[in-house]
């Protein structure tokens, strides 16, 4: 059986992907060269088995939420420099208690109503490409614990209306199966940011972002008609005008 695909637990891209030694090599005597560096040593990646989480602080209620190790540790940080850094010396000091996978609007629901009778914090997890900390649980000791949301499983385009132009569309979606949805319909989102791989529609909305691979219209807010958000006290929906 070929192993499933996993995104790296503690930077961009996926597993067993990425430069090879010999090209690793290159790059650091380029950079000890640049910077005047006698010399350059690579850091080797963590390993899962090397973490030292720290115990889950919330039981798993039902299955849509995981309290895994590799879950909670692909979960801890953002994309940042510093995200990249506190990985690579095996800091995970704040891994979410658990992690929750929706496939529906309703399992969304479920997880915030049980969050609010248990008192955890709940984080919305895109694509985790953040790269100032929005997705880290460092939520403080006012909460018996936190929960990132992931929204990677609401990944589908729900309905295209051709003669607007206009497509409703779940948040979870990624860049590259965002546009093969759209691609049969001759239609595209045009929003290109340089993160566009591993970003979301809904991370995009959220942080507002610039997908400056586009010229002219590059703001995600340019393209947005209508919301339909769930919130912990009830849903929010704006009328579909355009953007
Ligand atoms: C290599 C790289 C390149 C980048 N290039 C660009 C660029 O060109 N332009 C640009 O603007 N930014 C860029 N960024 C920053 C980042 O990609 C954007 O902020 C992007 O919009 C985040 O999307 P995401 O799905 O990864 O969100 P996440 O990182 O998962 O989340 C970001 C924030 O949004 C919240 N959130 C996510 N999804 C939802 C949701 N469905 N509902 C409510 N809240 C939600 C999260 O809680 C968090 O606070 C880049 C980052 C990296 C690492």
């Amino acid at each position: 059986m070929t192993p499933e695909r996993r995104r790296r637990f503690w930077g961009w891209g996926w597993e067993g992907e990425g430069p090879a030694p010999e090209q690793q090599q290159a790059i650091a005597r380029l950079l000890a060269a640049r910077f005047a560096l006698p010399e350059l040593r690579i850091a080797e990646p963590p390993r899962l088995e090397e973490l030292r989480l720290p115990r889950p602080r919330l039981r798993p209620p039902t299955a849509i939420f995981s309290d895994a190790p590799y879950d909670r540790a692909a979960h801890t940080y953002g994309k940042s420099f510093r995200d990249v850094v506190r990985a690579l010396r095996r800091e995970f000091t704040h891994p979410p208690d658990l992690v929750a996978f929706p496939r529906s609007e309703d399992d969304v629901r479920a997880v915030l109503d049980w969050a609010a009778t248990a008192g955890a914090a709940v984080i919305p997890y895109g694509g985790g490409s953040s790269v100032v900390g929005g997705v880290e649980a460092d939520v403080g000791k006012r909460y018996p614990g936190a929960v990132s949301l992931d929204l990677s499983r609401l990944d589908r385009v729900l309905e295209v209306d051709r003669t607007s132009r206009a497509a409703r569309i779940q948040a979870g979606v990624l860049g590259p199966a965002l546009e093969d949805q759209l691609r049969p319909h001759g239609l595209t989102l045009r929003h290109f940011p340089q993160s566009f791989e591993f970003s979301s529609l809904g991370g995009w909305i959220a942080t507002r972002s610039g997908g400056h691979y586009a010229t002219l219209y590059t703001h995600i807010d340019e393209f947005v008609e209508s919301l339909r958000v769930l919130t912990p006290t009830g849903t929010i929906e704006t009328r579909r005008l355009p953007g």
